[in-house]
């Protein structure tokens, strides 16, 4: 039986999963929307991507996680490597542009920047406080005008006078652009100044000062709306590679370092047959009683964090 290995990003708006072989070739990927269940995406993931692999011929012996839910679906899946996106990101995209010097990623809920030289990441920033430079602003904006997310780009590209969006707090922004609507303004203007103003906001807030070199790779779902790309080129004065697998770039990251894991068991693909559960509790190993996030599965206790100090372990209390 030859052997494949999975890598699962649980990020805020989509859950992606990919399986690759020993060579590092992607035999299946899938992706779902997280929809605030997590788990639920997860386990949705994880059964297409079973149903389009030969069981009598493959074994994933290792599974690595990341993401914001990393935590959590990594001890659900009891995987073998759980490590932060900005890790996944750059193996994934190493591995395809082993040249690259700057990896750009715009997500759902979060944007980075990670500088690179000599295959080594030198430096990196991350924006999460504001979702104004992120793909949640335009899906957003996009449900409120009645379009879905995936047409923002075309629409935009129709524009020839995008307007001006002022307001460094995208929530204003929002109720200025649908207020713009009723004042008669063009959608395609309207969305070509939601775009502008994601890429502003990434260069002015994410990438600030640092000094971008090519070759440039923009990753993340909002890769897939041509408009921003064509504008972050237009700022950055450089072209931007966008690969066909932009989305899965930190899935396919995590599942090289799941291969490369010294930790190899078959995963059980039976994972509706059980139920994870978390609950909130207080650490009681010290007086500082810390909350804590306790995970069950099938009532029985597998993982918890949380607390400020190392002494978390197996004697908590509901709260
Ligand atoms: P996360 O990892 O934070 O869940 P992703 O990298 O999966 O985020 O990107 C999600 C975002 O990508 C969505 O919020 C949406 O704005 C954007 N996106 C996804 N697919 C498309 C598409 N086909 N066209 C335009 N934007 C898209």
């Amino acid at each position: 039986m030859s052997e494949l290995y999975m890598g699962i990003d649980v990020g805020s708006v989509f859950v992606k999963g990919i399986i690759i072989d020993e060579y590092d070739n992607i035999i299946t990927s899938y992706l779902i929307e997280t929809l605030g269940n997590p788990i639920n995406a997860v386990k949705k993931v994880i059964l297409k991507l079973k149903e389009n692999i030969d069981l009598e011929q493959y074994k994933v012996v290792s599974v690595g996680v990341t993401g914001s839910a990393r935590k959590l679906i990594g001890s659900m899946l009891n995987g073998q490597v759980i490590k932060n996106e900005i890790t996944a990101l750059s193996v994934g995209t190493m591995k395809v542009y082993p040249d690259v010097k700057t990896i750009i990623d715009i997500g759902g809920e979060d944007s980075k920047i990670i500088i690179v030289n000599d295959g080594v990441v030198v430096d990196y920033a991350i924006n999460t406080s504001c979702n104004a430079g992120c793909g949640s602003f335009m899906d957003s904006l996009a449900r409120r005008m009645n379009i879905d997310y995936s047409r923002v780009s075309d629409l935009a590209l129709r524009s020839k006078n995008s307007i001006d969006v002022i307001s460094s707090c995208m929530i204003f922004a929002e109720s200025d652009l649908i207020h713009k609507i009723q004042e008669g303004y063009k959608i395609e203007d309207i969305l070509a100044g939601a775009c502008n103003a994601v890429c502003n906001n990434f260069i002015n807030s994410v990438k600030k000062g640092k000094k971008v070199m090519t070759p440039i790779v923009f990753n993340g779902g909002v890769s897939k709306n041509i408009y921003i790309v064509k504008y972050l080129e237009k700022l950055l004065g450089e072209d931007i590679i966008v690969n066909k697998n932009a989305q899965y770039m930190c899935a396919f990251g995590i599942a090289i370092m799941a291969k490369k894991s010294n930790v190899k068991k078959e995963f059980s693909f039976n994972i509706d047959n059980y139920n994870i559960d978390t609950r909130i509790a207080n650490c009681l190993n010290c007086s500082s009683n810390c909350e804590i996030v306790t995970v069950y599965k099938n009532n029985n206790l597998i993982d918890m964090w949380g607390n400020k100090c190392d002494k978390i372990k197996n004697n908590c209390k509901e709260s």
